[in-house]
C-alpha cells in the first residue's frame, strides 16, 4: 500500500462531521451552509435530469458551462478566458488533484503556505514532489517577499496559493499578490491558485485573482467551486482555468480521475452563473451577518476572536482567551461537554503546528448559531468555576 495514504488519518472535516452525526452535537466544523441554495439552480438540475441527456458529457465539461465560467470571470474579475481554457471537475478537490498530478514531476519542489488545506501536501507527495512549507504567523498571516526568497531553490517549480485563505479567513492584498506574481515570474514557477472562496468576501472587499497580475496569465491554474458560489457543497462541481498549453495537460489528468462530472449539475451551474449574481450577493451579506453574530456571541462568552474577511470561518485564540488547552483538547472537550463541533487549526499544518487556534463555521441559521453560542458560553462559565 502507498505510504502516503497508510500514514495519514481521515481528513479532519469528515472526522469532525462524523462525530457530529454520532453525538448529535451542533456542527460548526466542516464548512457547509444551512439553506437550500438558489431555487432556480435546484430546479434547473431537476429539469436537466428529466429533460436532457444523462449520458457522458464532453470530457472537459459542457461547452455551455465552460463558457458560463469564462463569462462569469469576465464580469466579476475582468479576466479574458476562453471556454477552452476552462476544464470542469468534480469539485475543487478533484481540480487540486488534477492540477498537482498534471504539473508536479518527481523531485519538484512546491512552495505552500501554512496553515494549508489538508489535501495539498499528500497530493504533492503522491505526485513525487516535495512541499516547501512557508509558515504564516497570526494574527495577520501575511506573505512577505523575504519568506518566498528564503523558500526557493533550484528545484522549485510551483507555488500553491489559497486566497482567500482557509482557515485564517484572510485575503491577500494587491501588494502581496503583486509580490507573489513577481516572484513566480522571476523564478519561472507555475501557480496553482485555490480561489474557491472568491465570492464569500465581506465588508465590501473584492477578490483579486493572481492570474490577472502581470506575467501570470500563462503560468497560473485558477481553481473555482460552484459548491462555494451557490452554497451547494455536496454537488462537487468545480473547475480549473489556465492558458491552453496548461489546460490541455490538466484535461488529461482529469480524464483519468473522474473523466466527467454529472451533466445535470453542469447544466444547473451554467444556469446559476448566468442568472444568480443577485443571490450570490445576498448570500455574501447573509454570511457576513452570521460572522457578526458568532463574533459577538463568542466574545460575550469571553473568547478572543481573530478577524474574518472572507470564507465561512472565524477563529478564536485560546491562549489570548485565557484557556490553557491545546486546540485538539479544546475541540474534544467542546464536543463532549458542550455539544458543539469545531475544527482544530493544527489540522491545517503538515508540521510545526500552531496549537492555540480553533476554527468555527458561521454559515448557519441564526437559531443554530445562537444555540451553539449558548452551549459554549455555559461551558466556558463552568471552566472558570
Ligand atoms: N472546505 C471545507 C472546510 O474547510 C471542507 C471540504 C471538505 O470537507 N472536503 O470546511
Amino acid at each position: 500500500m502507498n505510504p502516503v495514504y497508510t500514514a495519514m488519518g481521515t481528513t479532519i472535516f469528515e472526522a469532525m462531521s462524523a462525530r457530529a452525526r454520532e453525538t448529535g452535537a451542533i456542527n460548526l466544523g466542516q464548512g457547509f451552509a444551512d439553506g437550500r441554495g438558489p431555487e432556480p439552480v435546484l430546479q434547473a438540475a431537476a429539469n436537466a435530469i428529466l429533460e436532457k441527456s444523462n449520458q457522458y458529457p464532453p470530457m472537459p465539461g459542457l461547452t455551455e458551462l465552460r463558457q458560463a465560467v469564462a463569462d462569469h470571470y469576465a464580469r466579476h474579475q475582468g479576466l479574458n478566458l476562453a471556454a477552452e481554457e476552462v476544464i470542469i471537475t468534480s469539485g475543487a478537490t478533484e481540480a487540486l488533484a488534477a492540477a498537482i498530478l498534471a504539473l508536479v514531476e518527481p523531485g519538484d519542489e512546491v512552495i505552500c503556505f501554512q496553515p494549508l488545506y489538508d489535501a495539498y501536501v499528500p497530493l504533492i507527495e503522491r505526485a513525487g514532489g516535495v512541499a516547501k512549507l512557508v509558515r504564516l504567523e497570526p494574527p495577520h498571516w501575511r506573505i512577505d517577499p523575504a519568506m518566498l526568497e528564503a523558500a526557493v531553490t533550484s528545484r522549485t517549480r510551483h507555488l500553491i496559493l489559497c486566497n482567500p485563505l482557509n482557515p485564517t479567513a484572510t485575503m491577500s492584498s494587491a501588494g502581496e499578490l503583486a509580490a507573489i506574481a513577481d516572484f513566480c515570474v522571476a523564478h519561472n514557477l507555475t501557480a496553482i491558485c485555490d480561489e474557491v472562496w472568491e465570492h464569500v468576501t465581506f465588508d465590501g472587499a473584492r477578490h483579486l485573482p493572481l492570474i490577472g497580475f502581470p506575467g501570470m496569465r500563462e503560468r497560473t491554474v485558477k481553481i473555482g467551486s460552484a459548491g462555494k458560489i451557490f452554497a451547494l457543497t455536496g454537488w462537487k462541481v468545480g473547475w480549473m482555468c489556465a492558458a491552453p498549453p496548461i489546460a490541455r495537460v490538466l484535461a488529461k489528468a482529469h480524464q483519468f480521475l473522474t473523466f466527467t462530472t454529472p451533466p445535470n449539475l453542469q447544466w444547473a451551474v451554467a444556469e446559476g452563473l448566468a442568472t444568480q449574481d443577485a443571490w450570490v450577493q445576498e448570500a455574501r451579506h447573509r454570511f457576513q451577518a452570521g460572522r457578526d453574530r458568532l463574533k459577538a456571541g463568542l466574545e460575550a462568552a469571553g473568547l478572543v476572536t481573530l478577524p474574518s474577511a472572507a470564507t465561512y470561518f472565524m477563529s478564536i485564540d485560546l491562549a489570548a482567551s485565557g484557556i490553557a488547552m491545546d486546540d485538539v483538547s479544546f475541540c474534544n472537550r467542546l464536543i463532549e461537554e458542550a455539544g458543539v463541533v469545531t475544527i482544530p487549526v493544527s489540522a491545517f499544518y503538515a508540521r510545526d503546528a500552531v496549537t492555540n487556534v480553533v476554527r468555527f463555521a458561521f454559515c448557519k441559521q441564526d437559531a443554530v448559531l445562537d444555540a451553539a453560542i449558548g452551549k459554549i458560553a455555559d461551558w466556558r462559565r463552568g471552566l472558570n468555576g
